[in-house]
């Protein structure tokens, strides 16, 4: 966790935006048991730059956005 990354292009584009967004082709989708409540939300890590999102797939639309857990940059 204290790995801080510098994000790809492509993950710096995808993040806040919605979660109907389909996740871009260097994202895999971390096992079942890597979330609570798999139909909360999703995590994928890239495998470009390791950056670690998080789907959010309940709640307010405006909450259900691409979060990105690990960058180094806010
Ligand atoms: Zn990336």
């Amino acid at each position: 966790m204290d790995l801080w990354i510098q994000p790809c292009a492509k993950c710096a584009d995808l993040y806040g935006k919605p979660a109907t967004e389909p996740p871009h082709l260097d994202l895999t989708l971390s096992g079942a048991g890597a979330v609570k409540d798999a139909r909360a939300e999703e995590h994928y890590t890239c495998v470009r730059c390791r950056a670690v999102f998080a789907r959010i797939l309940v709640g307010a639309p405006t909450r259900q956005i691409w979060m990105l857990l690990n960058a180094g940059q806010h």
